[in-house]
């Protein structure tokens, strides 16, 4: 009883001062929102056959761009992460603690080399590499994860895991400047991604609304020129949503969150 009359006089301070309540919020609080989008990517089924279909979309494109005569050798370029490789159990480890990605931790993962390879992207990459097309990584990671993702992509069974054909980030999250050093060579047959980015960096640092006004401008290379496999737990989307205002506290970020939502009115 003592305790139940103490949790109401909690209770009645925390409305009495919001300020405190969002004080309260926490990271931890703000992890429990991962725990259904991680759980789709780690369990569905849905998800799996829609890694499946992207793989075989792929492979599709590729046996149509061999049909052609081309200039240059054909190259597949595929990001890393959420693309071919899954850190699904990273973003697990978040879940019911009070810490958000940082370096420190996301590099630590990286060394470990334990990301598994996305249903049907070894088959689909050996695929390609075994027609002769070469499959060049761009990936976010930091240059100074090379090792780590090296071993990673090469305990996988990827082809081209080699340095030659892992572009890090080095001073630019911007991919441009990248995918150029692989056209003087190549001819870019696809580009595959989990992150709008990952095809051109018109989208970086744009609202919600103009990534979907930009999306809808190259409609007709999605499934063509550009692949995508679906991502529930980050991407450019999660950015825009709070704005890129990755500095504010888990309170503010769950704030904006929710003022996102598009939300069903009852009339009555
Ligand atoms: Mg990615």
């Amino acid at each position: 009883m003592l305790l139940a009359v103490g949790i109401f006089v909690f209770n009645q301070k925390q409305v009495a001062n919001p300020a405190r309540c969002a004080d309260q919020y926490t990271n931890a609080d703000l992890n429990e929102q991962l725990v259904m989008s991680v759980l789709w990517m780690e369990k569905s089924a849905e998800y799996r056959a829609l890694c499946y279909q992207t793989f075989n979309l792929a492979k599709l494109r590729i046996d149509e761009e061999l049909q052609k005569k081309h200039t240059k050798p054909l190259a597949v370029v595929v990001d890393v992460d959420e693309t071919v490789l899954s850190n699904s159990k990273y973003e697990a480890w978040l879940i019911g603690k009070d810490k958000q990605y940082s370096k420190d931790t996301w590099s630590q993962w990286i060394s470990d080399a334990e990301a598994t390879a996305l249903p049907g992207a070894a088959k689909f990459l050996n695929y390609a590499n075994s027609r002769g097309v070469s499959i060049f990584y761009i990936t976010n990671r930091h240059e100074s994860t090379r090792v780590g993702t090296l071993k990673n992509i090469q305990k996988v069974g990827f082809p081209n895991a080699n340095n030659e054909h892992l572009l890090l980030k080095t001073t630019t999250g911007n991919k441009t400047p990248r995918r150029e050093i692989v056209k003087k060579d190549y001819e870019i047959a696809i580009y595959m991604g989990d992150s709008l980015t990952d095809f051109t960096n018109e989208f970086a640092g744009k609202t919600i609304e103009e990534q979907k006004a930009i999306a809808d401008n190259y409609l007709q290379d999605w499934g063509d020129k550009f692949i995508v496999l679906p991502n529930s737990e980050y991407g450019n989307w999660d950015g825009a949503i709070i704005k890129n205002k990755w500095g504010a506290s888990a309170s503010e970020k769950d704030a904006m969150r929710k003022a996102a939502l598009e939300r069903w009115q009852p009339k009555n």
